[in-house]
């Protein structure tokens, strides 16, 4: 049985029970990375997040089947439309062929996104593959009179919508009017500001790399269709969650809705779930922006994964965050501790399943209302403080454990088992411990304690002995 849940909703600004189309299933629909470039730490916020609504649902009894594009195509550099092409802007930075650019940034997502510990989804489908179902859409909304086609390319019509800022109050509304009137570069084919293209024939650049012949001519597809076809064509005519950051809202999720409901002459999607931004000391993470803190790299300078999705489950998803290395460090420590405690339980014997299902049932009512992860970390620590046995403790360590992804119980035994460094981490300890031995030997005692401290705060506590240096997590 599944039991309740309840989480915001973009669509009635309100936290809402969550009724499934179907009970105790969940279709649910994530909006994919485009692949130009590396995914960044603020996008991977997005995944974990959304990785602990599939979980916290899952905890709650519901089976989930989760659906993701990957936008391989067609993303332009202004989300409305306008401005380069970003897969043609990387392979041109990389003198790579679009597809090379692809397959390479596919991949490099997939690695982080599975090792800040979510799970991959039931589905992931490239945009490419998928054009003859954007032909098909486009084609019965010309047929319905939801879309028209101006100068080679085929536009979605926002004047036949009664509400097409379906997410905003009416103020936010003259603000997007106002930003839309202001932001958009002039495309006289457009009938109204916010029509978007559907599918391109004629662009800006002349030599967009993959194209594909359609009724209209050859061309590729506008950016906001793919979600629609590729949602519809794994999950069905009716979704119930659909996932994204909070900037996909508007236009893509808004222009997803008008395409979708004129399509289908129906309501889609009953759910939105948006995610809040990371931000660091100089304002929203964007890929766009040139260098990107990637979890590889956070790998790199040692430090473990799920240390990043420690910090992020401590605060709640409808929040910005914001990034620093200081506050990483201080995760690193309290994570370390943790580990410890965890540690030191021992399995001593029979689970008492009236404190197990306590706490567990407290775990779920923090995590199914509206996904309150510092309340269920704090409900792990109560749990560890529980006046019970220490095999009880354990229990429901690993019970939370499968929606916080921590590990915990493996890090615990590999710490016990005194094996517990990531292989990144040891290797970037061996690197520091090295180069500490040179700014020794050249008496730079300064660079050589400034590597100790940092590694300190890394949770790595370096001695001199007489056997050579040694080292261990603390
Ligand atoms: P993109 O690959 O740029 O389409 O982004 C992938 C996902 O990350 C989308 O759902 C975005 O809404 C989300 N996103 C973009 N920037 C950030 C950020 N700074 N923090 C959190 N999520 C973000
Ligand atoms: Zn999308």
């Amino acid at each position: 049985m599944a039991e309740n849940f309840s989480f915001y909703n973009s669509l009635t600004r309100s936290v809402e029970p969550f009724v499934p189309l179907v009970p105790g299933k969940v279709s649910m629909y994530t909006c994919g990375p485009t692949v130009y470039h590396y995914a960044h730490i603020g996008n991977i916020r997005t995944y974990i997040m959304q990785d602990v609504l599939v979980k916290a649902l899952e905890y709650a009894g519901y089976d989930v089947k989760r659906v993701m594009n990957i936008t391989d195509v067609g993303h332009l550099s202004s989300d409305a439309d306008t401005g380069e092409d970003k897969m043609l802007t990387g392979a041109k930075r990389e003198h790579k062929t679009v597809m090379e650019i692809a397959r390479f940034y596919t991949d490099a997502f997939f690695k982080d996104f599975q090792a800040v510990g979510n799970k991959m989804p039931d589905v992931t489908e490239p945009a490419t593959a998928c054009i003859p179902e954007f032909i098909h859409m486009i084609e019965v909304l010309l047929e319905k009179g939801f879309a028209y086609k101006a100068g080679g390319n085929i536009y979605f019509d926002t004047s036949k919508l009664t509400d097409y800022y379906v997410f905003s109050s009416a103020i936010e509304k003259e603000q997007l009017e106002v930003g839309v009137r202001d932001d958009v570069e002039e495309d006289t084919n457009k009938k109204n500001k916010t029509d978007f293209v559907l599918w391109f024939t004629k662009s800006k650049f002349e030599d967009q790399a993959l194209k594909w012949d359609s009724p209209w001519g050859v061309g590729y597809p506008g950016w906001h269709i793919e979600c629609s076809c590729i949602s519809m064509k794994h999950l069905g005519d009716r979704l119930d969650i659909h996932c994204g950051g909070v900037d996909n809202m508007f236009p893509h999720h808004t222009n997803e809705i008008a395409q979708s409901e004129s399509y289908l002459g129906h309501k889609w999607c009953n759910y939105w779930f948006h995610s809040n931004h990371l931000n660091d000391r100089a304002g929203k993470m964007s890929k766009s922006k040139g260098a990107v803190l990637t979890v590889s790299l956070l790998q790199e300078k040692g430090y473990d994964p799920l240390v990043y999705r420690f910090f992020c489950l401590q605060s709640h998803y409808r929040k910005p965050l914001e990034f620093s290395f200081d506050v990483l460090d201080s995760n690193v420590q309290v994570f370390n501790k943790l580990i410890k405690r965890v540690a030191e339980l021992k399995n001593d014997g029979a689970v008492d399943e009236n404190v197990k299902a306590e706490f567990e049932g407290k775990f779920r009512d923090a995590v199914s209302n509206d996904l309150n992860t510092s309340m269920a970390i704090t409900v792990l620590y109560d749990a560890l403080k529980a006046d019970t046995n220490d095999a009880t403790k354990l229990a429901l360590v690993e019970s939370f454990d499968r929606v916080l992804s921590l590990d915990l119980i493996g890090h615990a035994r590999a710490l016990s088992e005194g094996t517990d460094v990531d292989p990144e981490l040891a290797r970037y300890v061996e690197e520091q411990i090295a180069k500490r031995a040179e700014a020794k030997k050249a008496r730079d005692f300064a660079t050589a304690d400034a590597i100790r401290d940092e590694l300190l705060k890394k949770g790595v506590e370096i001695k001199d002995t007489r056997e050579g240096v040694k080292w261990q997590i603390i």
